[in-house]
């Protein structure tokens, strides 16, 4: 059959029809945990009542009125943000991460211009999207074959020592995330991002924090930015904060950071969207105050360790709370895993460095955690008797 689609995803080819908790269910009726949730999107899983209750109820409402009007849910979600990340922080309401991004480069440009610098550094193996200020930004440089040129006056630093190297007196900002999430599920050392964020404050660079996909409850906080203790000049958000509802925020403690006319988005923060954000969290919390997300982190983390001890197919344990890492070792294919694992029915992801990531739903049960390692834990056994042990 003809496919009209552009060649730009390398898909599988599974349709999936509804899903359920941490549970998707292909056409067929087949059974997949989930431990991707489309990429750290679905935090709060399939099929929640409340969510989907609150969404419909806007969508019979109202759903856009354009940012030429006051936006009751999209001011009361900028202020729920601020109050949750523990220090001030005013929004700007975009579409996507990139988005957000991209919105965060011109804030820092403009704060940059009144002094003449321009210039940001971002570290290697980092992403930060597919537009072109973020991906100018993006430190995996083979993402920029055949795009060039890419924007002027970044630099990819090696690590955060080597970021002190690259900062000269044009330098504005530095934009990291505190765990990278395409770049291996590595996290920065918090001793050294504190030290960093303090010598910028010193030089009066700007610290971004890309928190697009360790932002809404990853990491166990709201914020990494919490779990690191850091308060920077400004964070992104996109991802699990929509709950699959598309959204993007930039948000900075420069109150006065745009001007009226400095930057915009037709749809950014509409009814539907600001709605759909304001629910999320408002579930998060509580399964955060609860204390029944750090129950989920502790049984997931439980069962990586049990998997690094058992199979020599994993090597290390990486990353921080639901955001989760394991190396593969020598002779062993991430492809592999990946696609027996759609097999048995448990969706991973891929990573870079060679890593198999985990970002299941936040809200995911017990029980379904212990599915999911169980269908690891038998196709790991395959692949090892494959192997011959
Ligand atoms: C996914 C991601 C982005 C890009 O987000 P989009 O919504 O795909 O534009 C940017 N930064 C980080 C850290 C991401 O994980």
């Amino acid at each position: 059959m003809k496919n009209y689609l552009l060649s730009n995803y390398n898909r599988f080819g599974i349709l999936f029809d509804r899903g359920e908790g941490a549970t998707l269910f292909d056409r067929g009726g087949k059974r997949y945990i989930d431990f991707a949730s489309g990429i750290g999107v679905n935090s709060i899983g399939y099929g929640n009542n409340e969510f989907s209750k609150a969404v419909s109820e806007q969508v019979s409402k109202l759903l856009h009125t354009s940012n030429l009007f006051r936006i009751a849910p999209q001011e009361e979600l900028a202020e729920k943000i601020s109050q949750l990340s523990k220090y001030q922080l005013f929004s700007f309401f975009a579409n996507s991460g990139t988005e957000a991004n991209e919105s965060a480069i011109k804030l820092v440009r403009k704060y940059g211009s009144k002094t003449g610098r321009y210039k940001i550094v971002t570290l290697e193996h980092s992403f930060h999207g597919r537009t072109y200020g973020s991906l100018s930004a993006t430190g995996q440089v083979s993402l920029h074959e055949n795009f060039q040129p890419m924007l002027d006056g970044f630099s990819y630093a090696k690590d955060i020592e080597d970021i002190y190297n690259l900062i000269d007196d044009k330098t504005i900002g530095v934009m990291v995330e505190l765990i990278q999430g395409e770049g291996g599920v590595e996290p920065l050392p918090k001793e050294e991002i504190q030290r960093l964020a303090q010598y910028l404050k010193s030089k009066d660079i700007l610290l971004i924090v890309d928190e697009v996909q360790t932002g809404i409850y990853r990491t166990g906080e709201f914020l990494a930015s919490n779990y690191y203790e850091i308060e920077p000049d400004v964070i992104t958000l996109a991802k699990g904060l929509g709950g699959g509802v598309p959204i993007g925020v930039m948000a900075t403690k420069l109150e006065n950071g745009f001007e009226a006319g400095d930057h915009g988005s037709t749809f950014g923060g509409n009814f539907l969207a600001s709605v759909a954000g304001l629910k999320v969290i408002e579930i998060l919390e509580k399964e955060y105050k609860s204390g029944d997300l750090q129950k989920r982190i502790e049984l997931f983390e439980k069962r990586l360790n049990q998997l690094v001890e058992k199979f020599p197919i994993y090597t290390s344990l990486h990353g921080i709370g639901l955001m989760r890492g394991l190396s593969i070792g020598k002779g062993f294919e991430l492809s592999t895993i990946v696609e027996k694992g759609l097999e048995h029915g448990v969706i991973l992801l891929k990573s870079g460095r060679n890593r198999l990531r985990f970002l299941p739903p936040l809200t995911i049960s017990l029980n379904e955690i212990e599915e999911g390692f169980f269908k690891i834990e038998k196709l790991s056994k395959e692949i090892l008797d494959k192997h011959g042990k």
